[in-house]
């Protein structure tokens, strides 16, 4: 039947029926009804009671050009005339997806070469934890096991990914492996103290080197980490925290994966957010705007190193899913890519819309009465709250303050999210200026109604 055929209270009721919603609290949800999101278009979507939303959050950190791009939709329908599915397991491969990895090499630094392509960021770093575990026994140098992630870090929801991750709710729902450790986040608003944030990103950082020595070199395969916290509040730590993390993976031969889910990909006005960081992973896991979101793609890109060592003396690699590089989702990540690309998407977010959008958040939320501290780049945002500015404190009942803002952003018909003590903001990288206004006047407006 068509979606016309049913009332928003009908959709609820089936969804409660049948489903169990993500990170919320089930029956609450089912008491209230999600709403129903029908149609998306541009920078919009529209619920089924005909209201329509600024997506402030790009669907989850994916749709990179929006909604309803017509190329994209093109791409899908061609491949699947063409050839609808095959894999690339054992002894067959396809134009798109070789097609796919060209052009993603090309937008990649010269140190990567190989890539595992999977379904989503949790998959990549499944991949991400067998494949340092497996390059570390090639190269001989098999008690490497341990990986290292952050306390508040978000790596996905499958198991290691959970596990590598620092959110304890999920731990203790089942979510904890052997061979994983977890150092503090380099978040200086809530754990700086009188430190100063470049004196606590050092300290951060040397956590690392402390945990290293504590498990012994030998033992520690790699440290895993998020170029800037996603889901933990879009954290972005001090200057002085990703050189000295890169210089201890060195030091140690702690092989350095950077988690690039939801920075690459021109998040930050670079194709990756390491480049804007600068600092130098031995592995890339991306995910999310590789296709934009239209269709689920994900991968691990590995540097010439691991690659050389995984194919000249690896043997057989047992890491196998039917869809991997899957021709339609191929298909759509080039479009995507060439879009960004030739559309010179990347270099507006970091040359116009991206300081448009951090000017202009700068200007209205600097003196606000909730605001204690701005983080972002590019397009990408985070508004800190805070109950005194001066001494840096939060409130008590801060993830009730900003889940209030969250829904008057939606009652303003803007989607933002809201993360314990922070709201973030992180709209599709194709956001002219105009649709920047829209969506820092109405997040302003929920702000107001919030204070
Ligand atoms: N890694 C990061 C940094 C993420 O933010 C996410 C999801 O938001 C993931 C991994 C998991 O990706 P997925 O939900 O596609 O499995």
């Amino acid at each position: 039947q068509s979606n016309d055929s049913y009332s928003t209270e009908v959709w609820q009721t089936m969804d409660a029926a049948h489903h169990i919603h993500a990170f919320v609290d089930q029956k609450k949800l089912n008491a209230e009804g999600p709403r129903v999101i029908v149609k998306g278009e541009g920078m919009y979507l529209w619920d089924s009671e005909g209201k329509r939303y600024l997506d402030g959050m790009s669907g989850l950190w994916c749709t990179q050009l929006g909604y309803g791009r017509r190329d994209l939709i093109e791409a899908a329908s061609r491949q699947m005339e063409q050839l609808s599915y095959y894999n690339m397991f054992f002894h067959t491969t396809h134009p798109a997806v070789v097609e796919l990895s060209e052009l993603l090499f090309s937008l990649l630094p010269g140190r990567y070469s190989h890539v595992v392509y999977t379904n989503s960021g949790s998959e990549s770093n499944e991949v991400l934890i067998r494949t340092v575990r497996r390059f570390w026994q090639v190269v001989g140098k098999p008690s490497k096991r341990i990986m290292i992630g952050r306390w508040n870090g978000y790596h996905g929801s499958t198991l290691a990914a959970t596990a590598m991750g620092g959110m304890k709710f999920m731990h203790e729902m089942g979510g904890m492996l052997p061979d994983i450790a977890h150092i503090d986040e380099p978040y200086w608003y809530a754990h700086g103290g009188d430190m100063t944030p470049e004196e606590f990103g050092l300290r951060c950082a040397r956590q690392l080197e402390e945990k290293i020595l504590e498990l012994g070199s030998d033992n520690v395969a790699g440290f895993v980490a998020e170029p800037f916290q996603g889901a933990g509040g879009m954290i972005f730590p001090p200057e002085s925290y990703w050189p000295e993390i890169q210089r201890i993976c060195r030091k140690y031969d702690v092989l350095l994966c950077a988690d690039e889910v939801i920075g690459g990909f021109g998040r930050c006005g670079e194709w990756f957010a390491h480049q804007h960081f600068g600092f130098e992973p031995d592995t890339v896991s991306i995910a999310k705007g590789l296709t934009s979101g239209y269709v689920p793609m994900g991968g691990l890109v590995l540097s010439r190193r691991m690659a050389e060592a995984l194919v000249e003396q690896g043997g057989v690699f047992a890491h196998g899913l039917t869809y991997s590089g899957h021709p339609v989702a191929a298909a759509v990540a080039i479009a995507n890519l060439k879009a960004l690309r030739d559309e010179q998407i990347v270099e507006r977010v970091k040359t116009d819309t991206g300081p448009y959008l951090q000017r202009c958040l700068r200007e209205l939320f600097s003196d606000h009465p909730l605001v204690g501290e701005i983080q972002g780049t590019g397009m990408v945002a985070a508004l800190q709250l805070a109950d005194d500015k001066a001494t840096r404190k939060r409130f008590e009942k801060e993830d009730e303050i900003s889940w209030r803002c969250r829904t008057l952003g939606f009652e303003e018909g803007v989607i933002i999210r809201s993360t314990l003590g922070r709201m973030i903001m992180a709209p599709a990288l194709v956001a002219s200026h105009a649709e920047i206004d829209e969506l820092l006047d109405k997040t302003r407006r929920a702000m107001d109604r919030t204070a």
